[in-house]
């Protein structure tokens, strides 16, 4: 007889959090206190009580994200295991261990909904999406190239080629 529907009214998260796979998530009202007052920045400025955190993981790291109620990342720490960072989240907000909520989000998920996140801006070259490189040279609406494309280019066109006309796929 748990038929008990959640009384939250915000949007579930996404599966993925600035590229990282979401691994649960917490829903911070007042019944939980903010410890951590002034120890959060986000882009220079101390970052406030948030209305969401999340425990995501990426590259073999676990990550505390600090959102907002829509799900914006305010700001996020990377962690060695999970350990920590449910630690580190529990020192900041003393209590959210007991509101973890755990998903099961695949990485398939996950680049699902981030290729529909970036479609249309992937590099025109390699296919890669705008959160698996740092910069992109954009001609017109069209074309675009990775700075990783970029470096490859350039170290076909010059050094022991040059000169030489190469063809490369
Ligand atoms: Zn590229």
């Amino acid at each position: 007889m748990k038929s008990r529907k959640s009384s939250s009214k915000s949007p579930a998260p996404p599966p993925a959090l600035d590229g990282t796979r979401l691994i649960a998530y917490a829903t911070l009202d007042t019944s939980i206190p903010y410890a951590g007052r002034g120890s959060i920045f986000a882009g220079g400025k101390v970052l406030g009580r948030v209305a969401r955190l999340a425990l995501t993981r990426s590259g073999g790291e676990t990550f505390v994200a600090y959102c907002s109620q829509a799900w914006n990342v305010r700001a996020m720490f990377g962690y060695p295991s999970m350990r920590e960072a449910k630690g580190s989240a529990e020192r900041h907000y003393p209590g959210v261990s007991r509101r973890w909520r755990h998903v099961r989000v695949t990485q398939r998920q996950v680049d699902r909904y981030l290729r529909a996140v970036w479609k249309g801006l992937e590099c025109s070259f390699c296919d890669r999406r705008p959160d698996q490189f740092e910069k992109m040279v954009a001609r017109g609406r069209r074309v675009r190239i990775c700075d990783i494309c970029v470096r490859e280019i350039s170290e076909t066109m010059s050094g022991e080629f040059a000169g030489k006309p190469q063809f490369r796929a």
